[in-house]
């Protein structure tokens, strides 16, 4: 009897077409994306077989090659088409995250291994006692009685299936649920309608318009992956944190930051950054399956990652945590170039650690920020409670409030100068006071504000704040030629920055002589036009400008003569290298170059005699040229009233 193969073909041509995309697209990273790709397998397996099965029986009337290929092809075919649905099944735990519930349940296991069992030693022992199927010396397929097991072991699987589907379906959203049930309503169909015609062979092709059906409506963020990173994408890590921060099933976190992301992107050009992404999914996959942990992998932007396992095995969490980190921080080549990534990393256990998502997505952005500086693994638990970190973690909720509520003072450090062995000047430095925690120091909610936009408000207060003071001063008395403000990258780039400083200084009737602005390099490098144009100005106004914390960034000489600079102040990290002899001739001929230039010079962070000394004209190995010195050694940072006593207090 002739078959119908144009089921079959069309079949083919569909299950190919996704199994060559699923690998394309790298789909089978999430463990429900890789039970899919075995299903996707298993049917092309199943139609390739069938298709040649059917074609036997349809073109060849003999020859017992032929008829060992046919029975080749129909055990193949029995063999992939029987194991579909016990996959279905595990894909069906999988997906509606329920996984745990299967494993851990030993006779749902049994039950599981015994129908599959049971289909292998039927289709085996075909032949000997009994007859599954035969094929005829004319190379006709003939069905024997004993497929009907198959049908038994299929009919319990479906009623498996629609057990848990009933059972758990609030786990479960009603689109998944649809296309859960639809998808094997299709099957069924086609399995009924070839159980009755068996010449029509359109099971495989209801399966396939089943795998159609699926791949249109299940495809959704959370199990879709990022071809370039192999990574899924990170919209899918909020739902699933959100999703289980409800059922509070314990997973693991590690969070991976590549701190010199950028930089490898620049180096490596975008094919070769592309193959690093990819690279470091890789390889963090395979560490977390090498110890047994079951995991999935987010990217989001800028070198982050997300592994999330399954379980709290802390011991093996922390053992793949070490090795990713070692593995990740190793020389590596690609493009021909050789790359050490910079990486940090935090492990956080849900919900011992951690219980909401809200804190997890932070947490997962941040963590970097936050924690220590260092190439260490670290671990939330050490941190939630210690104060230095909760302060870094609500540092938007720490400048809001200071904000708000005046939260702020400024403190002036005096200034010395070595010629005239006086004060001549003082730094204005902000601080914050918090009603929860306390001083704030300004290197942690400094950078913090420019972040998040709370620097303008911070520089407005300080620009009134200083001007107002410098008005209630007898400058000239007190032998002050000015007092420096410090001003951060964003201010610099303010529109109306003059007129602001301007116009508060009529206000206050301060002259501008009085006032010098602090730019660092890094403020210089950002819209180097407009900070031109703005630092020009206020240098036409009147006001000196000062260049901080010079030596520690990459000291662009052609900026720094291109702006009309009175005052290099040299760095403290750069003038503790003073013992150093190559460092010292830096520094030497640093200071002679811009004395020759008409720039003063200040040394930053002074905390010892012998520093001090070093730099003024009171030694042998003195270092010629260094004008003012500003430190620890000379005064601390005090609050205006303190300062103006210990400057009379010299006078
Ligand atoms: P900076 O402008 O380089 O200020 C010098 C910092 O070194 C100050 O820290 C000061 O207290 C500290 N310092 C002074 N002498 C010594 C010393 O002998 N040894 C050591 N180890 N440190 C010394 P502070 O006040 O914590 O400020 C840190 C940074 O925050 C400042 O660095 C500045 O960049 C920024 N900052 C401070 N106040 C303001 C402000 O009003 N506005 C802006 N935009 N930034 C500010
Ligand atoms: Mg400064
Ligand atoms: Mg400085």
């Amino acid at each position: 009897m002739q078959q119908i193969l144009t089921f079959d073909e069309c079949a083919f041509v569909i299950v190919l077409l996704f199994w060559i995309s699923a690998i394309a697209r790298k789909e089978h990273t999430t463990r429900s994306n890789r039970i899919m790709f075995r299903m996707l397998t298993l049917v092309l397996v199943a139609v390739t077989a069938d298709l040649g099965a059917a074609s036997m029986n349809n073109y060849v009337s003999g020859g017992e090659n032929n008829i060992i290929l046919a029975y080749l092809f129909n055990y193949i075919y029995f063999a992939a088409h029987n194991l579909l649905l016990p996959f279905y099944v595990l894909y069906v735990y999988s997906s509606i995250d329920i996984w745990h519930l299967f494993m851990n349940s030993r006779y749902q296991r049994i039950l599981w291994w015994t129908l599959v069992i049971v289909d292998v030693i039927v289709l085996l022992l075909n032949g000997s006692f009994i007859t599954v199927f035969t094929i005829t010396p004319d190379v006709v397929y003939k069905r024997g009685p004993w497929v009907s097991v198959f049908y038994v072991v299929a009919a319990v699987y479906i009623a498996w299936v629609f057990i848990i589907l009933i059972k758990y379906r609030k786990y479960i959203d009603r689109r998944k649920m649809t296309t859960l049930f639809f998808l094997f309503s299709i099957v069924l169909v086609g399995l009924t309608i070839q159980m009755f015609y068996s010449v029509m062979l359109v099971e495989c092709y209801s399966i396939a318009l089943a795998v159609l059906f699926f791949m249109v409506m299940e495809r959704r963020d959370d199990n879709q992956v990022n071809p370039i990173t192999g990574a899924l994408k990170y919209t899918s890590f909020t739902e699933r944190m959100t999703k289980n921060s409800y059922s509070m099933k314990p997973i693991s976190l590690i969070f991976v930051k590549i701190m010199n992301n950028n930089n490898l992107h620049m180096y490596l050009g975008l094919k070769g950054h592309n193959e690093f992404l990819s690279f470091v999914t890789g390889q963090t996959h395979k560490l977390c399956m090498d110890n047994g942990l079951n995991d999935d992998i987010y990217y989001m932007e800028n070198g982050l990652y997300a592994v999330v396992c399954e379980g709290t095995d802390e011991e093996r969490v922390s053992r793949t945590a070490e090795q990713i980190m070692e593995k990740l921080s190793a020389e590596t080549h690609f493009a021909n170039l050789t790359v050490i990534p910079d990486v940090r990393m935090c492990v956080v256990f849900h919900p011992q650690d951690v219980h909401d998502a809200q804190t997890l997505f932070s947490l997962s952005t941040n963590f970097h920020r936050t924690l220590p500086d260092t190439k260490e693994v670290h671990y939330y638990r050490d941190f939630k409670d210690n104060k230095e970190y909760q302060v870094r973690n609500d540092l938007d909720e720490i400048l809001r409030r200071a904000v708000e509520n005046h939260g702020f003072e400024m403190y002036y450090q005096p200034i010395y100068s070595v010629k005239e062995k006086k004060f001549v000047a003082a730094e204005a430095m902000i601080r914050l006071n918090d009603p929860v925690y306390g001083q704030v120091p300004p290197a942690l909610f400094i950078p913090a504000a420019e972040i998040n936009g709370y620097i303008h408000d911070i520089g407005e207060f300080v620009f009134e704040d200083v001007i107002r003071f410098i008005s209630t001063l007898d400058m000239d008395k007190l032998g002050l030629r000015y007092i420096e403000v410090n001003l951060s990258a964003s201010q610099c780039i303010e529109v109306d920055l003059v007129d602001k400083i301007r116009s508060l200084m009529f206000e206050h009737g301060v002259e501008p002589r009085h006032l010098s602005f602090e730019l660092t390099e890094a403020a210089t490098d950002m819209n180097p036009e407009i900070v031109d144009m703005n630092i020009h100005k206020l240098h036409e106004f009147g006001v000196q400008i000062a260049l901080d914390d010079y030596g520690t960034g990459y000291s662009n000489i052609k900026r720094t003569t291109g702006l009309p600079i009175n005052q290099v102040k040299l760095d403290k990290s750069f003038v503790d290298m003073i013992d150093d002899p190559q460092m010292c001739i830096v520094i030497q001929d640093t200071i002679a170059m811009f004395k020759e230039m008409g720039i003063e010079v200040l040394v930053e962070g002074v905390e010892q005699e012998a520093v001090a000394r070093k730099f003024s004209d009171l030694a042998a190995d003195l270092i010629q040229g260094c004008e003012l010195m500003q430190g620890f050694y000379f005064c601390k940072p005090l609050p205006a009233k303190e300062f103006l006593s210990f400057l009379e207090g010299r006078s």
